[in-house]
């Protein structure tokens, strides 16, 4: 194969460049650094810029500020003022069934009185349901006579637990100075058997109804037997049906004596219907239509421990 003068040419130059670059690649040292390990000369011609963080050192989130009463708040213990109201009324208790068992003895009308007390019994409940409901949703602190009900019923919603480290009489004085107020006049002028035995049998229950919910608040170890036969057997309002009131949308399980009419008036409406009626009527807007609000809702950070 002959080579062209032109093709000779080509080689002897392209030869020449790459002795050249050869060359050129000897002379000059090249090295590899690795710029994570390799220290950096400041260059004062340069300004560093550095970000730092808001704060180098991190914050210790804050435990929440606890909320409402303590378990040992002087608040939820019995006074001798509670005690001597509670004393009187159970005396004006004892009073009505009293005064029912010796009418009953001289007349020797028994079945009546009985089933008197059952009926008092069961409209306790009701009347239980009615009133809860009443205080529940509407007034508040500052309602005339019934201000300081209205307002320990909105803190239950807020801090429920309190029921059960309140004290038997700090829990009862309340409805037992309604009982003593209302009960005792009645006794004074009633001698009828089966009518004693009703007013004596509402009467009761209503004012042990509070203590009837804080039995329904408490775990199943801290009660009695006989008061976990009691809620078993439906004679007493139930943890599970009293745990319903304290869920949204808490427009239901008002009755805290037995619990009976709780599902006849739940299933029936019957206490919506009748915020229609004052909302529509009277302009008085339920609490409960304002679920969620923060009045309804448990407060969890104030748990005990
Ligand atoms: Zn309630
Ligand atoms: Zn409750």
């Amino acid at each position: 194969m002959s080579i062209l003068p032109q093709q000779n040419s080509l080689l002897k130059s392209s030869h020449q460049y790459a002795t050249k670059r050869y060359r050129i690649i000897r002379v000059i040292p090249i090295r590899v650094r690795c710029a994570a390990a390799t220290p950096v000369k400041p260059n004062p011609g340069l300004t560093r810029i550095v970000v730092k963080p808001s704060s180098t050192k991190p914050t210790p989130a804050k435990p929440p500020t606890p909320k409402g009463p303590k378990p040992d708040d002087p608040e939820l213990k019995s006074t001798w003022e509670h005690r001597a109201w509670l004393a009187s009324g159970c005396t004006t208790l004892l009073v009505s069934l009293a005064k029912s068992i010796v009418a009953s003895t001289d007349s020797h009308i028994w079945a009546e009185p009985i089933l008197a007390g059952l009926v008092g019994y069961a409209l306790a409940d009701l009347g239980s349901g009615v009133y809860h409901w009443g205080i529940d949703n509407y007034g508040d602190a500052t309602t005339p006579l019934f201000g300081g009900q209205i307002d320990a019923f909105q803190g239950h919603h807020k801090w429920p637990w309190t029921i059960t480290k309140r004290q038997f009489a700090n829990n009862l004085h309340a409805l037992a100075r309604v009982i003593t107020f209302t009960v005792l006049p009645i006794n004074l002028v009633l001698n009828d058997p089966t009518l004693l035995a009703f007013v004596g049998s509402f009467s009761g229950c209503i004012m042990f109804s509070q203590q009837f919910h804080a039995w329904s608040h408490s775990t199943k170890s801290k009660l009695p037997p006989i008061v976990v036969t009691l809620q078993d057997l439906g004679v007493l309002v139930s943890r599970f049906e009293h745990a319903a009131h304290h869920r949204a949308p808490y427009n239901g399980n008002y009755c805290i004596v037995s619990g009976i009419w709780n599902t006849i008036l739940d299933q029936n409406k019957v206490f919506e219907a009748l915020e229609m009626v004052l909302f529509f009527q009277l302009g008085f807007r339920p609490r409960s239509w304002s679920e969620p609000s923060l009045e309804w809702i448990e407060e969890t950070s104030s748990l005990p421990q």
